[in-house]
């Protein structure tokens, strides 16, 4: 069953995930597309290519230390490239020849920048793919923990990145999502002492556990979920029309996020 699916009388989501919640502050209308009218919602190439090599790094760190190396992330990526060849999304994108070598080449690209920005032998790995529920802020809260770690000063929150890092304006936001993974684990009694955001593009971002910037995560979480709530009351879901339209796989149901697309990149073909 969708996370998100109704339960009647009064519909109120299950829990509200980082990305849930992105999706409903970009645009309210998605939101309701996709998580109440339950269209599909595909992945797009660097959707599939970011899951290729999460799990590319999730089996690697789930060796022992001594065996995690880069021929054996390279054996795992070709044993997962044989799956991925069949896997639905994949499948979907319909990439031609070129295309899929190029996938490959970028996928195997990601791989080995991250041996360059750590030696995995040496990550203390206490759980990579750690599912979270709990009830944060008031909310209930759902998300996956790429990994957490032992480190000196306690336990490291870990989110892989395979996009591209993003600038000043909008790291806060980023950072939100460690943030809430950082207090739900709290209530799971880990002592979270670091949080690292690892673009595999360009390098990690690292801070210390700061609670000021925990509680506003929180706070903003809960925001978002009582707007949510709101909308759900009120059956008000307005569209907000912006650059992402273009990659919003509901354009065959918005006609004004259609206009913009038009409008910002000419017609669709
Ligand atoms: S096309 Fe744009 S406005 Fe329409 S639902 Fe998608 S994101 Fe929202």
């Amino acid at each position: 069953m969708n996370s998100a699916e109704p339960e009647s009388p009064t519909f109120r989501p299950r829990h509200l995930s980082p990305s849930s919640a992105s999706t409903f502050r970009q645009c309210p209308r998605r939101w309701r597309l996709r998580y109440i009218e339950n269209l599909p919602d595909p992945k797009g190439e660097a959707a599939v290519l970011g899951t290729f090599v999460h799990q590319v790094l999730e089996d690697l760190l789930g060796l022992e230390a001594t065996e995690r190396s880069i021929d054996t992330a390279r054996d795992l990526a070709r044993k997962l490239w044989d799956e991925t060849l069949t896997d639905e999304d994949f499948v979907g994108l319909c990439l031609s020849e070129t295309e899929i070598k190029s996938f490959m080449w970028r996928a195997w690209r990601l791989i080995e920048k991250y041996f360059s920005l750590e030696d995995p032998s040496e990550v203390e790995v206490i759980r990579a793919e750690q599912k979270l529920s709990a009830e944060i802020g008031g909310v209930p809260f759902y998300g996956i923990v790429d990994l957490t770690e032992q480190v000196s000063s306690g336990v490291r929150v870990v989110d892989y990145k395979t996009g591209k890092a993003p600038g000043s304006k909008y790291l806060e936001d980023k950072l939100s999502q460690v943030w809430l993974y950082a207090a739900a684990l709290a209530q799971e009694d880990f002592d979270v002492s670091e949080v690292r955001l690892m673009y595999l593009t360009s390098g990690s971002i690292d801070r210390p556990l700061d609670s000021v910037a925990v509680a506003g995560a929180v706070d903003g979480h809960r925001r978002t979920w009582d707007d949510l709530c709101q909308a759900i009351d009120s059956e008000q879901f307005p569209h907000r029309t912006g650059p992402l339209c273009n990659w919003c796989p509901y354009l065959d149901h918005c006609p004004e996020g259609a206009a913009e697309a038009e409008r910002r990149y000419g017609p669709r073909h």
